[in-house]
């Protein structure tokens, strides 16, 4: 059950949204919402003077504000240099076979093409 702050319009004052699911029988067929002060019931949530804080009007629950974004993809570091096939690696330098020159390991270009029996830590 969650609560939300609330000014309850039957008794003025700031109170607490409770919410308790209906049952008929063993079906939920909705959610009574009351206030916790005075106890009426209200019919409509929108009806309903949610308290506003000092940003923003308390409208979602913590339910609503759980779900994590992936804003980074974990793949990004897939064309980098390192892990190419066209990367050569000695002891004295990284040389991309492809472009004909130094590289660095973390460089990434758009020849890349993944190395798959390469193992570059072996070269060492
Ligand atoms: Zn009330």
């Amino acid at each position: 059950m969650s609560k939300v702050e609330i000014i309850c319009q039957n008794c003025k004052q700031e109170t607490l949204l409770k919410r308790e699911p209906i049952y008929n029988g063993f079906n939920k067929i909705g959610i009574k919402l009351s206030c916790t002060g005075c106890g009426i019931v209200f019919e409509n949530e929108k009806d309903i003077m949610f308290k506003k804080s000092s940003t923003k009007k308390i409208i979602f629950t913590d339910e609503d504000r759980s779900k994590n974004v992936k804003i980074f993809d974990k793949n990004e570091n897939h064309k980098l240099c390192r892990y190419c096939a066209s990367y050569i690696v000695n002891p004295f330098t990284q040389y991309c076979s492809v472009h004909k020159k130094e590289v660095q390991a973390t460089d990434s270009c758009d020849e890349f093409k993944k190395s798959s029996s390469k193992k570059i830590d072996d070269l060492f």
